[in-house]
């Protein structure tokens, strides 16, 4: 359980400095425990094994390490794991490792729960808790890059933010994980290697643009008219698709980084050539590289089926014919309820 000891890791390297200073610790011990903090990912003050007894000690009475632990890992039979990971306040959130031939993908959540209620995603049908703090994030990353070198012999190379809960609703901490990550004393990645996918927030979308942000950033789309976005995903009613093209457009302007769309198809209600018309006419809007078609994965308490296979190569042949760089997306970790939208099915 945490403390009510600060938590180290909201401490700076210059912050952690002083603190140092102020007990008559030499600076060079604060770097090292940053280290431990970070680069070496240890999960307590013990294990920083090359301090004194007597100054972990110290750490110990005067700071807290809320560190994330796993809490159950199911490895599906194509390879993917999904982890549960609990929380120091016993919350629990889900993560996925999705292997492939040529990548180790880390798809993490952000909130416990969410607020947006998406009807197709189990998580939509949780509340919203409370938002991940960035170290945990940060942990969520750290444990999913543990198991893919131990479990496949190679470390991550993507991650992306599609797991539960809204990023851009939680942008603070979102955006100070992504630092830790791609610095050199953190975990070293390529910003270029990081996709953040947002249900549409378009100030959010905006405010990434103001703040130059590094990374890519997907828009799950779902559905290209107002009418079906709202009745799929309420957020749509403030966040409308002209809204949304707007923002992107000023994300990409300020940035210049990949836009991507998610698109799951729905049977009868997304996939039909009209549908496939009016993600063609989005999809010109914006300087977007690709878009995902992503087969969709049934939970218990949604009404949506997945359509037919054929219905699907028709859907992506419309696409191809005009000339929209699109790709189907096969579902990985179905069995074990790790795939897209199923985080938090069956409790
Ligand atoms: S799809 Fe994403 S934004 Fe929508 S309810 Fe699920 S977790 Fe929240």
């Amino acid at each position: 359980m945490k403390s009510d000891n600060k938590n180290i890791r909201h401490l700076s390297l210059p912050a952690l400095q002083e603190y140092f200073g102020s007990i008559g610790e030499k600076p060079f011990r604060a770097k090292q425990v940053y280290e431990w903090l970070w680069l070496r990912h240890a999960d307590s003050f013990e294990a920083m094994t090359n301090l004194s007894k007597e100054l972990r000690q110290k750490l110990t009475e005067h700071f807290s390490l809320p560190a994330v632990k796993v809490d159950t890992v199911q490895q599906s039979n194509d390879g993917t794991i999904k982890s549960r990971f609990r929380l120091h306040d016993n919350h629990l959130v889900e993560g996925v490792l999705i292997p492939t031939d040529s990548r180790q993908t880390a798809c993490v959540s952000s909130q416990v729960g969410c607020s947006l209620s998406c009807k197709f995603c189990a998580t939509g049908y949780m509340d919203r808790k409370r938002n991940l703090d960035y170290d945990e994030i940060y942990d969520e990353v750290a444990l999913i890059n543990q198991q893919a070198q131990e479990t496949y012999g190679k470390k991550l190379s993507n991650i992306v933010f599609m797991g539960m809960g809204e990023p851009l609703l939680n942008y603070k901490n979102v955006l100070a994980a992504i630092e830790r990550i791609t610095a050199p004393d953190g975990l070293g990645m390529s910003p270029k290697r990081i996709t953040v996918s947002t249900a549409g927030v378009a100030k959010m979308i905006r405010q990434l643009g103001d703040d130059k942000v590094r990374f890519n950033l997907a828009l799950s789309l779902h559905a290209a008219n107002d009418k079906k976005r709202s009745e799929i995903m309420p957020i749509n009613d403030s966040n409308n698709l002209k809204e949304l093209i707007a923002a992107l457009n000023y994300f990409y302007k300020a940035t210049e980084n990949e836009i991507s769309f998610e698109y799951i198809l729905f049977k009868d209600f997304n996939d039909s050539k009209e549908d496939a018309d009016e993600l063609i006419k989005i999809y010109r809007q914006v300087p977007a590289d690709l878009v995902n078609i992503i087969e969709y994965n049934p939970i218990d308490m949604a009404r949506f089926q997945k359509p037919e296979a054929k219905t699907a190569e028709e859907f992506m042949e419309y696409l191809a014919k005009n000339r929209v760089n699109a790709r189907l997306r096969r579902s990985r970790g179905k069995d074990i309820d790790a795939a897209c939208g199923q985080l938090a099915n069956k409790g």
